[in-house]
């Protein structure tokens, strides 16, 4: 078995059991491989080892792996999702090429989005970005505006908005960033009250994701765990 297959298999491992220590179906949590700086033959690894949804998180890289012709006859049906930040003048390289876009921080880039797939006659999946910390995340909407955010962005016809994504400040302590994991779920939580239907909480990476799951996490963002560290 290859690194990335044995690898795989661990992470998958762990995922079951955060789940069933927090009583949830391990069938509503989708691992998301993290492929920035992975070359297409360790992507091909991946997809071999039966992953099936990739993020990536800066448009050049990316646009080369989704395009990839080698990866397309290899990989059979994959999933690539945008999951960095988004300048609103890359829109356009990113609508329609990714099944889902999770840091949409502001009114302006959804707006963006929303012409951009009206163009192409496509419906985007959409997350918004919060920033759940002051100081520690660059990107992502305040608490404050979350909820005015949702409704402007819930009336766009070419949107659909599935839920929400963080990327908590980092600890050693996984235990320590569960504050925000739980947080985020919270704040998911007033959205439903408030009659909207957000079901994902994409949320946690290598280093936290098994508590992510126990606070509610239905992606998760994996890379160094899979691919090993990043040079
Ligand atoms: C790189 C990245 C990840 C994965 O990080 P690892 O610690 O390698 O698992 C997850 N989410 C985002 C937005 C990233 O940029």
């Amino acid at each position: 078995m290859s690194y990335i297959a044995e690898n795989v298999k661990a992470v998958r491992t762990r995922i079951e059991q955060a789940a069933k220590r927090s009583g949830r179906d391990v069938k509503y949590i989708k691992l998301i491989a993290v492929t920035k700086t992975v070359d297409i033959n360790r992507i091909k690894e991946a997809v071999e080892a039966g992953l099936k949804i990739f993020g990536e998180n800066r448009v050049q890289e990316a646009q080369k792996k989704v395009t990839s012709y080698e990866l397309r006859v290899t990989s059979g049906k994959i999933e690539w999702h945008f999951i960095g930040h988004l300048q609103t003048n890359k829109v356009k390289d990113v609508v329609g090429s990714f099944e889902l876009i999770h840091a949409v921080d502001s009114l302006r880039l959804s707006e963006e989005i929303d012409r951009q797939a009206k163009k192409r006659g496509i419906v985007q999946d959409i997350l918004i970005e919060v920033k759940l910390s002051e100081e520690e995340s660059k990107y992502g909407i305040t608490e404050e505006e979350l909820l005015p955010l949702i409704e402007s962005v819930s009336k766009f016809n070419n949107i659909k908005l599935l839920g929400l994504m963080a990327i908590p400040p980092f600890f050693d302590d996984a235990e320590k960033t569960r504050p925000y994991f739980k947080r985020l779920r919270e704040l998911r939580d007033e959205a439903v009250k408030n009659g909207f239907n957000l079901p994902e909480l994409s949320m946690g990476m290598s280093h936290d994701f098994e508590t992510a799951i126990e606070e509610g996490a239905t992606m998760v963002r994996i890379g160094t765990a899979i691919f090993g560290e990043r040079k």
